[in-house]
């Protein structure tokens, strides 16, 4: 199974990816994570990203692909993958498209939070990008940059939404349920 984690920043996607390519042996691809290793080992493309990263801006797409180009390649024959926090744009998408084809993905999990929970939950993790200014840019971004995603992948059938309330274990009940759900009925 190939999967991306799709949802607003504070969302629980890292958490949810965790649990979720424990429980069905998948490889966790967490660009955010990516970037962060890359940036305290003070790679030429770290260095470059550091800027965009503190400001709570995406990161130039093609930092975002060069880093996930090994991974993606080096992955053992018939292991799945999640990606989490990638594509963040619809032209990252069409880039992913490009490299795995079309019919790669399985499922795209949206992990739905409104504004309120969102922001009450970043300002608790205490991640030195999420002071309040920060946290709020990553907000805007994500609705105007991420969200266009939503229709993209649901235009393609792909799209299993989650509601992310409530605690870890109930929102990995509703993962698992929408992903298996989705090999029945196609429902409206
Ligand atoms: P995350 O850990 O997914 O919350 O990402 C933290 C930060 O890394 C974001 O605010 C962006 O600056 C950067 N980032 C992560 N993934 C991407 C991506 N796919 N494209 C561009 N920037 C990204």
């Amino acid at each position: 199974m190939n999967a991306i984690l799709l949802g607003p920043p504070g969302a629980g996607k890292g958490t949810q990816a965790e649990r979720l390519c424990r429980s069905e042996a998948l490889l966790h691809l967490s660009t955010g994570d990516l970037l962060r290793a890359a940036v305290a080992q003070g790679t030429d493309l770290g260095r470059e990203a550091t800027a965009f990263l503190d400001r709570g801006a995406l990161v130039p797409d093609a930092l975002v692909l060069a880093l996930l180009e090994q991974p993606l390649a080096g992955r053992a024959a018939g292991e799945g993958f999640l990606l989490d926090g990638f594509p963040r744009n619809v032209s990252q998408a069409k880039a992913l498209d490009e490299v795995l084809g079309e019919d790669a993905l399985d499922h795209v999990i949206h992990l739905q939070l409104d504004d309120e929970e969102i922001l009450r939950r970043l300002l608790e993790r205490g991640r030195p990008d999420d002071s309040e200014e920060v946290v709020r840019n990553r907000l805007v971004v994500y609705r105007a940059e991420t969200e266009p995603l939503v229709r993209y992948y649901a235009d393609r059938g792909l799209l299993r939404a989650v509601d992310a309330r409530g605690s870890i274990d109930e929102v990995e009940e509703r993962v698992h349920s929408a992903i298996g759900a989705a090999s029945g009925p196609v429902r409206a």
